[in-house]
């Protein structure tokens, strides 16, 4: 299917690696201009290498942090006028909820909530008035099924939720659209660490850890992060117009309920 947004501008945060990357990945081969934008320049200059060369696409890194205020403002100088926003960033840390003083809970609000609402905000207005705009947020499976031990995660995705669920409904009449995907298991780096940690907790070995995580997914294996980046492409597309304010799991069957 031709996604008919060849020519496209975006901006993808968290995209050297991981489902960031995979997004730029895919939006790039449909012919998408795209902003890449992750903190470590050595990283984030090689996945731009490594995007144009499988695409042909224009790809630019911006080694910058996202969650921060001049982080946003070298994005959006390297792209003003984007048609299609990918907000992400790395999630924060599990723990003990009974350990997380004001600062960490601000953090992780700011990491995972205001980073993206900020973001909306500088250019849902510039989509509104071009009469197109495909915003897609990287949130978690753990929105519909908390983790405990992901409490910061688990809150300060939920407030995203909440804010997007009444602005993309303030946004639709101008064929601008307001997404969330919940990635399930994807083994990323940062997946690969989390089973570390578990496997440690639980004095297993890696391995070990890794076939019991597996045993939990329906599909029976962990997602490949280009699977996560096709369905993001396909919600920043022309067809997609009429998808908006949805959370939707890609998690290989592992949330049992019906709904
Ligand atoms: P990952 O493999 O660790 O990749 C994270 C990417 O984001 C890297 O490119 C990293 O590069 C960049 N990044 C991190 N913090 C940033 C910041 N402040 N500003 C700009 N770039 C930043 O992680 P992932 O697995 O793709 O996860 C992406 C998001 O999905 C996270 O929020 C994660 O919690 C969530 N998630 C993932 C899974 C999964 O199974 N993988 C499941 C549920 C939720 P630098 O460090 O160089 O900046």
């Amino acid at each position: 299917m031709d996604l008919g947004i060849a020519g496209r501008k975006a901006i993808v945060g968290g995209a050297s690696a991981g489902l960031g990357r995979a997004c730029a990945m895919s939006l790039a081969r449909e012919g998408v201009d795209v902003v890449i934008v992750s903190r470590t320049p050595e990283n984030i200059e090689k996945a731009a290498e490594e995007i144009a060369a499988a695409t042909g696409a224009n790809v630019t890194p911006i080694a910058a942090d996202i969650t921060s205020d001049e982080g946003r403002a070298a994005a959006l100088a390297a792209c003003p006028e984007p048609d299609i926003l990918i907000n992400n960033a790395g999630g924060p840390p599990s723990g003990n909820f009974r350990d997380w003083d004001r600062e960490i809970w601000f953090s992780a609000l700011n990491n995972n909530m205001l980073a993206s609402v900020f973001m909306i905000k500088d250019t849902v207005d510039g989509m509104i008035e071009r009469g197109f705009g495909r915003v897609v947020n990287i949130t978690s499976s753990a929105v519909k099924a908390p983790i405990g031990i992901l409490g910061l995660s688990n809150a300060a995705r939920a407030g995203l939720t909440g804010f997007v669920a009444g602005t993309s409904r303030e946004v639709a009449k101008h064929n601008v659209t307001i997404n969330n995907v919940l990635p399930g298991d994807f083994e990323t780096e940062r997946h690969i660490d989390n089973t570390r940690a578990m496997a440690k907790l639980k004095d297993k070995d890696f391995e070990e850890m890794r076939q019991i995580r597996q045993g939990l997914v329906a599909a029976g294996r962990f997602g490949d992060p280009s699977e996560f980046g096709e369905l993001c492409a396909y919600l920043c597309s022309n067809q997609a117009g009429f998808i908006t304010g949805q959370n939707m799991l890609i998690d290989g069957g592992k949330y049992p309920g019906t709904f």
